[in-house]
């Protein structure tokens, strides 16, 4: 990610979507209109009430406002959310998927002090989804490692540690059993860390991590691997630190990046004032980051901070009785 402003105006893409995702990108505009920064923003649709509408979950021209804009905020999409978002991914080229393992106060969190980012590669590995097709005893998939988009991804990792003043990066894989596909992730992470003499490194197979995630988390800062681990050891992640409506995402390309919470619509809710809009701001927080204005995602990271410390003024997912526009007045007079 970028360390310093780059630009005095930016066009965001706006993307609501279904659901809750309207309400919380609602909320999480509102707080991003108080920290000074002109902000250009382009709403666009997508999702099942565009595809209601226009018979098309992922129209054209939102694609367009997508890869013109300087990054895209994306709330929710219900049933077509797999389409839409894969599509994007797939249009843009995002390499690479970020999801941050963090923990804050007066939540769910099973431990204190969390605080590591999940790199995964999001192009090839198990998910090019090229399963040939059955065989006379069963059914066969591929799984493509190529030189290119594993040097990408973990060169992307040392990085965002530089970046971000981490000391290390761990890499996760599989390579006593996939020797010749995870070997090369190995070797790969092991060439590119020669480029960065003050990040360390370690590597650690997949199902050790998956039980070290639970019994020592906090020795993590940067990991990074394949589609299918990281998809996995993400999810493990959020179930570390609590809730869904903590839980912010980034999909990072070389033509753009899209900031989403990693929860959905949220059917049962929508429409009601209730959703929790944190995932949705800490997800624009990584965005401001992206774009190189990190004293503002500072600022609001902290009100954020501020907003669950003081604990009077939150969801009902976070145990109180706050709408989310609530929430966001609070995060913005926290400012
Ligand atoms: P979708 O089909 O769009 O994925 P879903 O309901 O299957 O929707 P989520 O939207 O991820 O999946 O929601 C799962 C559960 O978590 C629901 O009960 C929902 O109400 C709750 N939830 C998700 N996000 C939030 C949020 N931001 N605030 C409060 N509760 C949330």
């Amino acid at each position: 990610m970028n360390t310093s402003k780059t630009k005095d105006k930016y066009q965001i893409a706006v993307v609501p979507g279904d659901g809750i995702g309207k309400e919380v990108m609602e909320a999480t505009i509102f707080v991003l209109d108080s920290l000074d920064i002109d902000f250009d923003y382009v709403y666009a649709e997508a999702g099942d009430e565009c595809l209601e509408k226009t018979g098309n979950a992922l129209p054209g021209e939102t694609l367009d406002i997508i890869r013109n804009a300087d990054a895209c905020l994306f709330g929710a999409a219900g049933e077509t959310a797999a389409d839409v978002i894969v599509k994007i991914r797939q249009e843009m080229k995002m390499f690479a998927n970020l999801r941050p393992v963090k923990t804050y106060p007066n939540t769910d969190s099973l431990f204190e002090n969390i605080d590591f980012m999940i790199v995964r590669e999001n192009t090839e590995g198990m998910y090019i989804a090229d399963e040939e097709s059955y065989t006379d005893d069963g059914a066969v998939a591929r799984r493509i490692i190529t030189r290119e988009a594993e040097e990408r991804i973990i060169d992307y990792a040392f990085n965002y540690a530089l970046e971000n003043n981490k000391t290390k990066v761990t890499a996760v894989h599989k390579a006593n059993v996939l020797k010749k596909t995870d070997g090369l992730f190995k070797e790969i992470f092991y060439d590119v860390a020669e480029r960065y003499p003050d990040i360390a490194t370690e590597d650690f197979y997949v199902d050790a991590t998956a039980m070290y995630l639970i019994t020592q988390p906090q020795s993590f800062e940067v990991i990074v691997t394949t589609n299918l681990f990281g998809d996995i050891l993400s999810d493990e992640g959020a179930g570390l630190v609590g809730g869904l409506g903590l839980i912010p995402s980034a999909n990072i390309g070389e033509d753009g990046a899209l900031f989403e919470p990693v929860h959905g619509s949220a059917p049962d809710i929508a429409g009601q004032g209730k959703a929790n809009p944190i995932a949705m701001m800490l997800s624009a927080i990584m965005m401001l980051r992206y774009i190189g204005e990190n004293e503002a995602a500072d600022r609001f990271d902290a009100a954020i901070l501020k907003v669950l410390n003081d604990a009077n003024i939150l969801t009902a997912d976070l145990g109180g009785n706050a709408s989310t526009m609530e929430v966001a007045q609070a995060v913005k007079n926290n400012l």
